[in-house]
């Protein structure tokens, strides 16, 4: 089929995510592997977002494509009641792999349905309602989740949005909403304001605060050392359960194996999804303890899903797993992150525009500012269409350079796969620089 009519037919009878359907000019991909996407064109692309910062190991590996194969011509589907060798064996490997005494997993298809049940556990668990979240974080695009996520991808459907949710303000110490000194201050003043948000909306109606390992798409802002630790604290003074969204911190993405890795803290359930398999198939999870798994010994858990526990999907995961630990990927990923804040603070020196980089191993955003002493973003939050044009010029930059990556708002992302090499972060970062030079041109001294 002729590369024209393969892009029409994708216009024509699908539908894209996140907005208008016109004037879409989406890449036509031809094959992908490593750090690279090809399109039919022949032009390569070095994917800096690992896609939706998902595909960790990279493009193309074989070895999924391999254990996916053995595990079809075995057995495919079966209803999740049945047990299977491979869910087995992954449900184990989580177990291992995961804090504390998290030892049970419940197999959801991704991300926002791994919220969905986790909400849904913990209100049956502890009988109470309210779920507190972030404003500035992202858990899914489903009701109940695109709700918990506090960013405004949540405002088209507020009106019909699930009850109970209370945002709190985030830790972000740039621009930290309480006048801080630093970091430090700015998580004690984010730390008494969700206690007296807890108080307030009556301590026993709280069961569960749900918040990301670390912080992804709403601009990867860093917690303050100790907040995820006193957040733990807080929970179990008033009985409240923690519920930690690993889909896009987790599997070696920050340079632990887990965002909440880096705070020495064991929440009660961890939702999973995105890296669990590197993006090779869909399958998420809802990691729960010892204490809750027991408390359903007894009492009914009222959740299922069709494709909970698929078997293929199992086996993608299962041998996803294995290359992030035999490739130490988790490592390479903390050691690469190091190599890109050397050089982005070189970039820093040469861009005025660059207000901020928040990086935690290959979770990274480059926040830009008009001024950096008013710290007026380029494009600000929320932007309407109108206000886009340093973010569109970005983008359309980035892609003529033979990239992909995320700008959005004033910021752009850096998040390659966990494997990438050291010249491909150069060649990254050269790229970016030249988009950022389009930013500069927006500053105002
Ligand atoms: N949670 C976080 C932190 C995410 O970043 C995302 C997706 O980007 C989700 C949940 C939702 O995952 P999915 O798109 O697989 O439903």
């Amino acid at each position: 089929m002729d590369n024209q009519q393969i892009v029409k037919d994708n216009l024509d009878y699908t539908l894209f995510s996140w907005g208008k359907q016109g004037g879409l000019n989406p890449i036509n991909v031809s094959h992908a592997n490593g750090s690279y996407v090809y399109d039919r064109d022949g032009k390569k692309y070095l994917d800096f977002s690992s896609q939706l910062m998902n595909v960790n190991i990279g493009h193309g590996n074989q070895r999924i494509t391999d254990a996916v194969a053995k595990q079809m011509q075995e057995v495919s589907f079966v209803y999740p009641g049945m047990a299977t060798d491979v869910r087995g064996k992954l449900g184990k490997k989580i177990a291992e792999i995961t804090p504390g005494n998290l030892t049970k997993t419940f197999f959801t298809l991704g991300g926002a349905e791994a919220i969905e049940n986790a909400i849904k556990l913990v209100r049956m668990y502890t009988g109470r309602h309210k779920i507190i979240t972030h404003y500035r974080a992202y858990h899914g695009a489903t009701y109940g989740a695109i709700t918990a996520g506090g960013d405004p991808r949540r405002f088209p459907v507020d009106s019909q949005a699930m009850p109970n949710v209370v945002h709190v303000e985030n830790p972000y110490a740039y621009r930290c909403p309480w006048n801080s000194d630093s970091i430090e201050q700015c998580g004690e003043r984010a730390l008494a304001h969700l206690e007296r948000v807890v108080k307030f909306e009556n301590p026993n109606s709280v069961a569960a605060i749900l918040f990301e390992g670390e912080s992804g798409s709403s601009g990867c802002l860093k917690y303050p050392p100790m907040y995820l630790k006193r957040v733990r604290e807080l929970c179990d003074k008033y009985g409240i359960m923690m519920i930690d969204d690993e889909v896009m911190s987790g599997f070696g993405r920050t340079g632990k194996m887990f965002g909440i890795d880096h705070h020495n803290v064991t929440p009660d359930i961890m939702c999973l999804a995105k890296g669990l398999t590197s993006g090779y198939l869909p399958l998420g999870g809802v990691v729960v303890t010892d204490k809750i798994a027991e408390h359903f010994n007894d009492n009914p858990m009222t959740i299922g899903l069709t494709y909970s526990a698929h078997s293929v999907l199992c086996a993608a995961a299962l041998e996803n797993i294995k290359v992030i630990e035999e490739e130490n990927l988790v490592e390479r990923a903390a050691e690469m992150g190091l190599y890109i804040e050397a050089e982005v603070e070189k970039l820093k020196a040469k861009h005025p525009s660059i207000g901020d980089f928040r990086n935690t191993g290959l979770l990274g955003c480059i926040e830009l500012v008009k001024n950096r002493d008013t710290k007026e973003p380029t494009t600000p939050w929320n932007a309407k269409p109108n206000e886009m044009e340093a973010t569109s010029r970005m983008a359309t930059k980035i892609r003529e350079l033979g990239m992909f990556t995320f700008v959005r708002w004033n910021w752009i992302f850096i998040a390659p796969p966990l494997n990438v090499t050291k010249e491909e972060v150069d060649e990254g970062l050269q790229i970016i620089s030249q988009a950022i030079a389009i930013a500069d041109e927006y500053v105002i001294p």
